[in-house]
């Protein structure tokens, strides 16, 4: 395993280098559409990469060394830009190929496409050469597969990209990272890798902090994958629970022997594409912790006081994303 190489926007580098890692998160994204909107909310280079590296300084100076971006290829994915942020700041950017979940992605290209016959072998065709080649001529690698999943159901176009995702995962390597929605489909996302071939070690089931049952979470890593809360401060806006359900959650499943198999992230966006998002006066109280730095400046505390120990927050920020990615 020792000549396993993780892909950053900058090049390869080997797991052991990735220190402490935040597993999900995004510097931009944009719901398919907002390129329409360009005339009104033209992409703000400049300004969004000043925001970026202000954000990568404040996360270094707390001991982030990755910064893997999960935005697909339907989220207005933008490797050139991730890649400056990391010359500038410094920060290990991975970025993904995928495609995000069929309601609130771009499913029309694909889906016409399999109405003229399976187009799962250029799906995979696409994933494995934006993982060994490049993404577009740009000679920059994804190192994450992107997939995802709507509420309480898996698509037949969701399950072209399971599979897709699985097999070049198989080829390559490279891990899979899923997007769920509210709190549902974890334990049949698992399954369906699993089934379809990818390895468990190197599946990330997400927005499991969206789901405060414990049998959910136990359903889920029956099948030997890793889940990752990472949705840690978005409370009550798109279906979620509040942080303090997401302790006594994570807490417990630390307790009972899991924490090698739990990773914690945010899901932020440093800049949404488009238009700025209107959220409601009254839900920003709620939404006051969601930001990147929210790991290191309150839930880390938070684990300590439920009892986790130093060993284990360790464990769970560097060790588990490294292992993700094919370190030892
Ligand atoms: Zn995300």
């Amino acid at each position: 395993m020792s000549d396993v190489k993780v892909n950053t926007v900058l090049g390869p580098i080997s797991p052991s280098e990735m220190g402490v890692t935040l597993p999900h998160e995004h510097i931009v994204f944009g719901f398919p559409g907002w390129e329409g909107d360009q005339t009104i909310a033209p992409f703000d280079r400049e300004g969004i990469l000043v925001q970026a590296l202000e954000l990568m300084e404040e996360l270094k100076a707390l001991g982030l060394r990755t910064f893997v971006d999960a935005t697909p290829n339907d989220g207005g994915r933008m490797p050139e830009f991730l890649k400056e942020v990391s010359e500038k700041s410094g920060v290990n950017i991975i970025c993904s190929t995928g495609y995000y979940y069929e309601e609130e992605g771009m499913p029309a290209y694909w889906k016409f496409r399999s109405s003229l016959g399976d187009v799962k072998d250029e799906i995979c065709e696409l994933f494995h050469k934006e993982i060994t080649v490049g993404i577009r001529d740009t000679g920059i690698k994804a190192g994450a597969i992107k997939v995802g999943t709507g509420k309480g159901e898996i698509t037949d176009y969701e399950r072209m990209m399971f599979e897709a995702a699985a097999r070049v995962q198989q080829d390559t390597g490279v891990p899979i990272i899923t997007h769920t929605q509210e709190g549902t489909m974890g334990p049949e996302q698992a399954e369906l890798l699993v089934t379809a071939g990818a390895d468990p070690e190197r599946i990330q089931i997400g927005h499991m902090s969206d789901n405060t049952d414990i049998r959910y979470h136990l359903e889920t890593l029956k099948h030997g994958v890793s889940i990752s809360f990472d949705r840690m401060g978005l409370q009550v806006l798109a279906g979620c629970p509040m942080d303090i359900e997401r302790y006594a959650v994570l807490i417990g499943l630390i307790g009972i022997g899991y924490a090698e198999k739990i990773m914690i992230s945010h899901d932020t966006i440093v800049q949404w594409l488009g238009r700025p998002m209107n959220i409601p006066k009254e839900a920003l109280p709620l939404i006051a912790d969601w930001h990147p730095t929210h790991l290191f400046k309150k839930i880390i505390p938070a684990l300590k006081q439920g009892g986790v120990t130093d060993e284990q927050v360790q464990t769970i920020l560097q060790d588990n994303p490294r292992r993700l990615f094919g370190g030892g």
